[in-house]
This record gives structure tokens, C-alpha cells and sequence, in this order.
């Protein structure tokens, strides 16, 4: 085929996947699926993928059958009032986050925001705005996209709620994930600055982020937040479970 031909079929190719869009892959180990229309994900990751069983009721994490709350949660004060998240961060779920995070596969956001409505449908919540944990501005130019902020814009489409913009990062963070609880939360203090401080006045707000480990930083922006919100309820993607707690 020739190069002008060539050129012509991607362009073809291009625009039927925008009229008509065929992913027919699953969206966490993508293997080729029968109808993504009606779930967008294959058997075997069905059976692992979902967070279940008895969780926190305050930060969603899976604790020993007959718990009620964390052993984080009962020493920390948290300030969100609870947070939800319909995956587990492991396996080909941690792989397909990874690919929305670094690989720039920005159409997940679609799938993680309804999962996200799906799984809060029945807890009879009422927000007045959606927002989400903001990137600092070199990590969004890095990346090109905030995760988080793509799957809160899905999430407020969903729900028919304004997005907004209420927090600023405005110091990069080192790398946290070898750090304790206490030197995360240390680490998030004055990395964050409110914004639209108007706009969330006494407002119940939807915080979105990708994924949650320890809370420290939904936890760090909810207390900035509180301070001009009445209420915050925390969602993400994906709850990376703190293991000590389930065995
Ligand atoms: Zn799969
Ligand atoms: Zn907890």
C-alpha cells in the first residue's frame, strides 16, 4: 500500500473508532471480551478485582471478619467522613492503573467513574460538587493529565455535578511509599493551598482520587477543605489494602 493510502486507512480506522468505538478488551488484564457494553472486564478478573468483604467503615480497607474499623482509623482522626473504593489494587487491576497513570490510557477514567457510581449507588449520598487530590503543575506537564481530576470530570457526568478545581499543589512531594504514616502526613503539610474557597462553602464534596494506601493525602486535603466544607467523602479507583490488617 502506498504511504498516501496508508495515511488515508489510519485516518479511516481513526475516525470509525471515534463514531463507533470498538474496545472489546478488558480493562484490567485486557484480554478480548464478549459485550464491554455490559461489563467492560473479563471473568477471572471479575473474580479478584472487586473490593469485598468486611471492610472499614471509615477507609474501605479489608479488615478481619467481625471488625468494625481499622486499626488506622481508630488512632488517627480522619478527616473525610468515609472513603469508597470498588477495586483492589492488585494484580491486573494495579496493572491497568498503572497504564491510566503512566501510559497515558486517559479512557479508563470512563470505566473507573462507574464503578466508582455503581459501587456508592446505594449508600444514599448527597454531594453538591465533585473534586479531586490536584497533581503539581510539572507532574501534569510530565504526564500531560491528572488522573485523578479525568476520573472526576467522568464521575460528574455521571452524576450531573459541577467539577472543581479547590485545591492547588504547590510543593512536589518525594516519592512517599517508604515512608511511615507520620512522615507522609509531615510531608503533605504545606503541599497543598484551598481555592474557589466560595464555591465549597458549607458544600458536601465528592474528593476523587486513583488510588488510596493510607489515606494521608486524601486525609491532608480533606482537613484543608473542612475548613471551608461542611462535609468530604473521599472516592477512588482502587484501595491499595493495608495487608497487616487482614491476616
Ligand atoms: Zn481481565
Ligand atoms: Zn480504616
Amino acid at each position: 500500500m502506498n504511504k498516501f493510502l496508508l495515511f488515508c486507512k489510519k485516518v479511516g480506522n481513526k475516525f470509525l473508532d471515534i463514531v463507533f468505538p470498538t474496545n472489546t478488551k478488558c480493562i484490567f488484564c485486557e484480554d478480548e471480551i464478549v459485550d464491554f457494553e455490559k461489563k467492560p472486564y473479563c471473568e477471572r478478573c471479575e473474580k479478584t478485582a472487586f473490593n469485598t468483604g468486611t471492610k472499614c467503615v471509615k477507609c474501605d480497607t479489608q479488615i478481619k471478619s467481625g471488625n468494625i474499623i481499622c486499626d488506622h482509623c481508630k488512632s488517627h482522626k480522619r478527616f473525610f467522613e468515609k472513603c469508597y473504593c470498588p477495586l483492589n489494587y492488585e494484580d491486573s487491576v494495579r496493572q491497568s492503573i498503572l497504564r491510566f497513570k503512566d501510559s497515558n490510557a486517559r479512557y479508563l477514567a470512563k470505566s473507573y467513574a462507574k464503578l466508582i457510581c455503581d459501587y456508592i449507588k446505594n449508600e444514599n449520598l448527597k454531594f453538591d460538587l465533585i473534586t479531586f487530590v490536584p497533581s503539581h503543575k510539572k507532574t501534569v506537564r510530565r504526564r500531560g493529565y491528572n488522573p485523578s481530576e479525568l476520573i472526576a470530570e467522568e464521575i460528574s457526568q455521571l452524576l450531573n455535578l459541577p467539577c472543581v478545581e479547590t485545591l492547588i499543589k504547590i510543593k512536589q512531594t518525594p516519592e512517599q511509599k517508604s515512608l511511615s504514616y507520620q512522615e507522609r502526613a509531615k510531608n503533605l503539610q504545606e503541599s497543598f493551598l484551598a481555592t474557589n474557597t466560595k464555591l465549597i462553602k458549607n458544600k458536601t464534596l465528592l474528593l476523587v482520587d486513583d488510588v488510596v494506601t493510607t489515606c494521608a493525602t486524601v486525609d491532608q486535603c480533606s482537613k484543608i477543605l473542612k475548613s471551608y466544607a461542611a462535609n468530604i467523602y473521599v472516592a477512588a479507583a482502587a484501595r491499595n489494602h493495608l495487608k497487616k490488617q487482614i491476616k
